[in-house]
């Protein structure tokens, strides 16, 4: 088999070249590196159907040749780089959500696209309890407040209850708004600190939700008797603006909301209006609706906020973890076992290939 790789500065060539050793002893491995300096926007209409992709297209078709599989982690897949090698059966993600590839086009014509979903579980999850400690005990803001020579010691005395008195985890309720992946890592660490978990996930079924822990709860419910709201959703047209007026105003006025999903799930001016007007207690987000955050977002001057510039998924296990993931599913692929992380499950299994 001959296989394309293009790897670029998220999973760089070393971690390619960990993960595919063993394959490259029995097959064909090229390593390309893809091209940074090309534009990140999209220009043409087939361009225009993938997005958050690194590179251009017309260097991956000009690479590719014949290849029987390619494996990309930002580099963009479009339905012209697909028409330049026919023999195309595999197309190996890196990512988490492939949106860097046109799964329709690559369906279309019989291509497998397979990805590496649970890549960033740890890292989101471990990021997630991170934020919410941060924003319950006032870490980023007792740091900031230090550095900036506004204490030298925090006293509550001088500084009163509401910036620097924490609140502890410890029987407190936490509610998971999305229970996949990252939810139920989420709540697993959250069970450790002693929390009641409650889950809202209208597509997992609630025996699934108690073996993890958690209570099944309507969304309602679950805002009205959380003290932690966590988003675990991913970006949908109904997941889109999930959490707006409506749903902030049923949370406690002592309660916290953390985003670690998509900044575009909360309706961000509403946010603003909730925290200014201290009908939530704080709310700590690694994404906002618009990334990277402007310096004038209004979000940016309340002190009851924690904001990261989305790196819950960033950590140096992160990018070996996805090749290793890949790999695995390269080496299914070839000796014709069922693909476990198959995105377009709609395919026929294929002539040459096992029971996928
Ligand atoms: P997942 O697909 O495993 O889980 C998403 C869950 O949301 C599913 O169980 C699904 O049933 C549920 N869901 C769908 N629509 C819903 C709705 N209307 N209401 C409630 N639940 C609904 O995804 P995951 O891997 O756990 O990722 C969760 C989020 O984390 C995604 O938005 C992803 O983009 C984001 N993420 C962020 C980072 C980061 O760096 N901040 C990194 C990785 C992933």
């Amino acid at each position: 088999m001959r296989i394309l790789i293009a790897a670029d500065n998220g999973v760089r060539r070393e971690h390619f070249e960990t993960a595919f050793k063993d394959i490259g002893r029995e097959h064909e491995v090229k390593i390309i590196e893809v091209d940074r300096n090309m534009p990140f926007t999209p220009t043409t209409p087939s361009e225009k159907a993938i997005k958050e992709y690194v590179g251009s297209p017309k260097q991956i078709a000009r690479e590719i040749g014949d290849a029987d599989i390619l494996v990309v982690n930002y580099a963009p897949v479009t339905e012209e780089v697909m028409d330049v090698d026919r023999n195309l059966k595999l197309i190996g993600v890196t990512r988490g959500g492939p949106v860097n590839v046109d799964i329709q086009a690559a369906t279309k014509r019989g291509i497998f696209v397979v990805n590496a979903p649970e890549r960033t579980v740890d890292a989101v999850a471990d990021f997630t309890i991170g934020l919410m400690i941060a924003e319950a005990r006032n870490l980023a803001r007792a740091y900031y407040m230090l550095k900036t020579g506004k204490v030298l010691k925090i006293n509550p005395r001088l500084f009163g209850d509401a910036v620097i008195q924490g609140i502890e985890l410890p029987g407190k309720t936490l509610g998971v708004v999305g229970f996949g992946r990252i939810g139920r890592a989420v709540a697993s660490r959250a069970k450790a600190f002693g929390m009641r978990i409650l889950a809202y996930d209208p597509y997992v079924r609630e025996d699934e939700m108690r073996s993890f822990g958690a209570e099944p709860r309507d969304l309602e419910t679950l805002l009205k008797e959380s003290d932690f709201v966590t988003l675990h959703v991913r970006l949908t047209k109904e997941t889109e603006h999930m959490i707006g007026e409506r749903e902030l105003g049923m949370m406690k006025r002592t309660a916290y909301l953390i985003n670690t999903s998509r900044g575009k799930v909360v309706d961000e001016k509403a946010l603003y209006r909730a925290l200014k007007e201290k009908r939530i207690a704080g709310a700590a987000l690694d994404v906002v609706e618009e990334e990277p955050i402007s310096p004038s977002n209004p979000l940016l001057e309340l002190d009851n906020v924690t904001i990261t510039p989305h790196i819950a998924g960033l950590t140096k296990e992160v990018p070996l973890k996805s090749a290793l993931i890949i790999a695995e599913e390269v080496m299914k692929y070839i000796r014709g076992e069922r693909l476990d992380r198959l995105v377009n499950r709609e395919l026929q299994r294929p002539k040459n290939v096992g029971n996928v």
